[in-house]
């Protein structure tokens, strides 16, 4: 049997040893929680594509879902991929600013610099984000975040939520009138879907989540001030 507090209960957030008994011969039965008298985990029986559909529509019981009874590991090679894809999209905004269309191989090698150097710039902007939501966290909540697995959890929460980027891509390949609406509207999804990662992950209410996405974001412009101000063309 799993160890006492292994998975959690996706309504209340109550540690649970188990999400189904095993009775053999084939049946299985999901565990009942002990404190909200709910299934522990309603979404084991469930497809992974309604889990996903329920997660796009932020439910925070899908959340818990992903993060806590599943071994999802996912989130370093998301974030790689989602920072590849904000890379592409402001390289292809300094394409279209620059308006050169000259095939000159020096011409060529600048624009492969360019896009390193976009790459460079997003990673840079997601650190300070995900610095400023943890010193805020730390700050106003110091024993959610004692230990080392504490910090990690939030991390991959925080990883794992900002999968909406992907979408930045298919934005910019189908290129309408209302591409820079469909940018802000993804922008805002990613927020809020980060805001309740930070709520399931810490168990706060929904004020906190948002105080620390607003230093997240306050560090992250700050930040890239310095270095603007500093000479770099960030
Ligand atoms: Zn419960």
């Amino acid at each position: 049997m799993a160890a006492v507090g292994a998975y959690r209960c996706i309504e209340c957030s109550r540690e649970a040893a188990e999400l189904y008994r095993d009775y053999q011969r084939g049946v299985l039965r999901i565990s009942i929680c002990k404190s909200c008298q709910k299934p522990v985990d309603k979404y084991i029986e469930y497809d992974a594509v309604i889990v996903l559909i329920n997660a796009i529509l932020c439910k925070a019981q899908a959340y818990r879902h992903i993060l806590f009874n599943t071994k999802i590991n996912i989130h370093g090679k998301l974030c790689v991929f989602c920072l590849l894809c904000e890379a592409y999209l402001r390289w292809l905004q300094l394409q279209d600013s620059s308006q050169s269309t000259d095939p000159d191989d020096l011409i060529r090698y600048a624009k492969e610099w360019d896009f390193y150097r976009m790459f460079g710039i997003a990673s840079l902007e997601q650190t300070s984000f995900l610095v400023g939501i943890f010193i805020t966290l730390w700050w106003m909540r110091p024993e959610m975040l004692k230990t080392k697995s504490d910090f990690f959890l939030l991390l991959k929460a925080l990883l794992l939520s900002s999968y909406g980027k992907l979408l930045l891509i298919p934005a910019v390949i189908w290129e309408h009138d209302y591409t820079p609406l469909c940018l802000a509207f993804i922008k805002v999804f990613v927020l809020i879907s980060n805001s309740q990662a930070i709520r399931v992950t810490l168990n706060l209410n929904r004020m906190l989540p948002w105080l620390a996405i607003f230093f997240g974001l306050v560090f992250e412009n700050g930040v890239v001030y310095l270095f603007q101000k500093t000479g770099w063309d960030v």
